[in-house]
């Protein structure tokens, strides 16, 4: 062997020992990146899977504000978020918030806030004692802070948001989340100044701000029916239908059966079959777009992206999304 290609083998072997080779590092960095879905001005990391796993982070990179729905899985992207809102009680979005606790506190992040439906708070702290104990951690899990929140509440989140609770309709009690940005802006006398001369204006005591316009931004239903979107069972937020994200359940999108036989069954288990979405399009003319998540686990990628998008009604063209991540990292 010459000199030199030993050289070059001891070479890629002290990289390799360091860590791994710099592409591979590039290839992780981008990997990384790519979990997200680019949805308008939004970051998305849709983990889901019917019964199995759903947990939800979206970013919105622009505003520097995330937050996170449900906590069925904690994975590396959602440990990172300070709010996570919860939509029921079942094991596949709720199991995860012990293990989300204990990852922020070995990462070093502050404890995190977690909303859950009222009914649901003095268990989930149950469950985080049950867990310390088990672990046999005297101090417990850090703070826990779980706060009981109900549909009309105001919960304030970061970065000039706030969210929303809604009833949704389920097998148990259930709610969604619609958030909203507040954002002041400059009175338009004061457009044009420096933002010494506007800080100057605000410590004379000027309001310089008009009234926050608030927009509403994020909406996530969590498990649910139809009837979400229709009064039959409560009056549905008309916010709800002008958002600009709507991350929507579609649990069945099988299509062997006719559509009344399809809506039975998924109200039969409290969920969405897709030709629902699809037959009420119009009620989403305003929506921005819609992300579908919570597709039973009997479905392939294949047949998902098949079923999603070869049906798809001319006034949802271009708005409608599928996340199929958490299944491709089981194949
Ligand atoms: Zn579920
Ligand atoms: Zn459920």
């Amino acid at each position: 062997m010459s000199g030199n290609i030993l050289k070059s083998l001891l070479q890629k072997c002290v990289q390799y020992c360091k860590g791994g080779n710099v592409k591979s590092k590039r290839n992780m960095a981008q990997h990384k990146d790519d979990v997200f879905l680019q949805i308008g001005d939004f970051k998305v990391f849709a983990w889901s899977i019917s019964g199995i796993e759903t947990s939800v982070v979206v970013r919105k990179p622009s505003d520097g504000f995330d937050c996170c729905f449900d906590m069925g899985y904690s994975s590396r992207e959602n440990v990172k978020c300070q709010s996570v809102m919860i939509s029921h009680g079942h094991m596949d979005h709720i199991s995860a918030v012990p293990q989300h606790i204990k990852k922020r506190e070995l990462l070093g992040g502050k404890p995190a806030s977690y909303y859950v439906p009222e009914h649901l708070v003095e268990d989930v702290q149950e469950l985080c004692n049950t867990y310390a104990k088990i672990c046999e951690n005297s101090e417990g899990l850090k703070a826990p802070n779980i706060c009981g929140v109900k549909q009309g509440d105001r919960i304030k989140l970061h970065k000039g948001h706030f969210a929303v609770p809604f009833p949704t309709v389920h097998r148990v009690k259930s709610q969604g989340y619609i958030v909203y940005s507040a954002k002041k802006q400059l009175n338009p006398e004061f457009q044009g100044l420096s933002s010494k001369e506007i800080g100057a204006r605000i410590r004379d005591g000027e309001n310089v701000h008009t009234d926050p316009v608030i927009t509403p931004e994020i909406a996530f239903t969590g498990d649910t029916t139809f009837q979400v979107f229709t009064n039959e069972v409560y009056d549905p937020p008309p916010d709800l239908f002008k958002v600009k994200l709507l991350i929507v359940e579609a649990t069945y999108i099988n299509d062997d059966c006719n559509i009344e036989e399809r809506v039975q069954q998924a109200r039969k288990w409290g969920h969405i079959h897709l030709s629902e979405i699809y037959e009420n399009a119009e009620l989403f003319k305003d929506v921005d777009n819609i992300l579908l998540i919570h597709m039973s686990d009997k479905y392939s990628c294949r047949y998902i992206q098949e079923k999603v998008f070869s049906n798809i009604p001319e006034a949802l063209k271009g708005k409608v999304h599928v996340s199929t991540i958490a299944k491709e990292r089981y194949l």
